[in-house]
């Protein structure tokens, strides 16, 4: 038997390729809450044409785990749904900050690179320069944080501007404490090792070019049409809800039981099984896989492994204030473009607005999404900040930003408390030390979801797939 904690993405996933792998059976899969999908949570308004999306909203297509996600859409049958983002739509091309009083669209080709665009001072091929002139760390680093990394390599306009507000945009974090391995793992390690980013990368092109290449997998199904078809980001028609819908339609065809409404109080590993407590019940499974937060999961083994909660419940994640807005104006939107950030060195309680209908049709309506808070959550807002104020300031910025002066005709305002974890400096280190303590003392369990190796959609439904396959291979 096994258990699966949560019913997120990554729960669902973990279920999912529990039941194709063939784990051990039955498996059933507890969720506190009354609802699946976890931080994914689309709002349908059919009869007006416009969905709320509270969490993620798209997902992107290129690179080894997005093709997993691909693969386990096709395979669920929601392929006909999938809702793509072509790369030459504005919404793929035009990407903005909001910096020195307006907003800036970044370059999103060569020209761009080559002449200097605001708010930067120099033209950008010149942090090219600066990465080639700089000479490498008196001593190996292992880690560092974002910012540190890409200040020394490529300027200090580069890493306040361009990859702070990158970071707000995916993490919600602070790029002068997330880890510099969060997104730039490779160039990082070609740096250490190299001297420089750009001399290691062409460095190791030419090696990579004198080995023999690795045969790859020929793409097939969704993830060929989507490199055939250039996408840059999509959504599932409907809303990402769509998906976890979906995995956990098929799952409960396949007599896999999702209980939800049911909490998990007590996890006990004794004798190469667990004992669960779930509302009050004591259940005996094989092995368990948690996919929720590393902090909740941590209450749960604090009284039997103590060290492995502490290390579980070290893992900062931040509160995220998230505003869907509606207009039943289509006209209102000057920019035709994905959104923009808000790099923190603005100084504002926004970390950037998403153009919905930009992107997505939404029919006879402008549909906005302001993101609030993150790192600086408690700075503008406190713990618990009402309704109102999170709507007021939202609309502040609208309105000062975008020129939107109207009320909305609907919205939304949610309040997403520790919703994304900060992959902070040292993260690798202690989900090593996560991993080795589990495997040292032999423990039925697996780990996936965002709180260990990646925070995107992607990421956590790989992290389900390899957590039962190494599940697999320890039984
Ligand atoms: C505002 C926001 C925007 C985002 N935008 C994007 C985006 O555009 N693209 C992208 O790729 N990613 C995005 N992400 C990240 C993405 O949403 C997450 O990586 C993903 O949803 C995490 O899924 P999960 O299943 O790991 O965790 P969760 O969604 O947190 O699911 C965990 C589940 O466990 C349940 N649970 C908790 N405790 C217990 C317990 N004791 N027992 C049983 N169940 C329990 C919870 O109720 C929850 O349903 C965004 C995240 C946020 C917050």
């Amino acid at each position: 038997m096994t258990a699966i904690l949560g019913a997120g993405i990554s729960g669902l996933s973990a279920g999912y390729y529990a039941l194709k792998k063939g784990l051990s059976s039955p498996v059933t899969i507890y969720e506190t809450s009354n609802r699946i999908g976890g931080w994914i949570r689309s709002e349908r308004f059919d009869a007006d044409g416009y969905v709320f999306e509270a969490g993620p909203r798209t997902i992107r297509p290129k690179g080894a785990a997005a093709s997993n996600t691909l693969e386990l859409i096709e395979e669920v049958g929601l392929a006909e749904q999938v809702y793509p983002i072509y790369s030459n739509h504005p919404a793929a091309r035009n990407r903005m900050i909001y910096a020195k009083g307006k907003l800036n669209m970044l370059p999103s080709d060569l020209t761009g690179v080559l002449r200097r665009v605001d708010p930067f001072s120099k033209p950008l091929f010149l942090a090219g320069f600066k990465d080639l002139l700089t000479g490498r760390t008196k001593t190996i680093l292992d880690d560092e944080s974002m910012y540190s990394f890409v200040r020394r390599r490529f300027g200090q306009e580069i890493a306040d501007y361009a990859v702070s507000a990158m970071i707000c945009g995916i993490c919600a974090g602070d790029a002068k404490q997330i880890s510099v391995k969060f997104l730039m793992k490779r160039l990082f390690e070609i740096e250490q090792k190299h001297g420089g980013v750009i001399k290691g990368l062409l460095l190791e092109t030419i090696q990579k070019q004198k080995r023999e290449k690795d045969p790859q997998k020929p793409a097939e199904g969704l993830v060929k049409k989507a490199k055939l078809e250039n996408w840059s980001i999509y959504s599932i028609c409907g809303g990402l809800q769509t998906l976890p819908n979906k995995i956990a339609q098929v799952l409960t065809e396949n007599q896999v039981n999702i209980c939800t409404g049911v909490k998990c109080e007590e996890i006990v590993f004794d004798n190469n099984t667990v004992k669960l407590m779930v509302d009050g019940q004591s259940q005996r499974v094989d092995q368990i896989i948690s996919s929720i937060p590393c902090y909740k999961l941590a209450e749960h083994v604090s009284e039997q492994h103590p060290e492995l909660s502490k290390q579980l419940a070290a893992i900062p994640f931040v509160d995220v204030a998230v505003i869907n807005i509606r207009f039943k104006n289509p006209n209102l939107q000057k920019h035709n473009a994905f959104g923009f950030l808000v790099p923190p060195i603005e100084n504002l309680p926004i970390l950037g607005v998403i153009f919905d209908s930009c992107c997505f049709d939404m029919e006879n309506n402008t549909v906005l999404t302001v993101m609030m808070g993150g790192a600086w959550f408690d700075k503008w807002f406190g713990s618990d900040p009402s309704e109102e104020k999170l709507l007021t300031t939202a609309l502040k910025y609208v309105k000062d930003i975008l020129d939107i002066c109207e009320p909305p005709d609907s919205y939304k305002v949610h309040h997403l408390r520790k919703c994304i974890p900060q992959y902070v400096v040292g993260h690798q280190k202690r989900i090593d030390a996560i991993k080795h303590y589990i495997q040292a003392n032999k423990l039925p369990l697996g780990l996936c979801g965002s709180s260990y190796d990646g925070v995107g959609v992607n990421d956590v439904i790989l992290s389900a797939k390899l957590c039962v396959g190494d599940l697999m291979n320890r039984c």
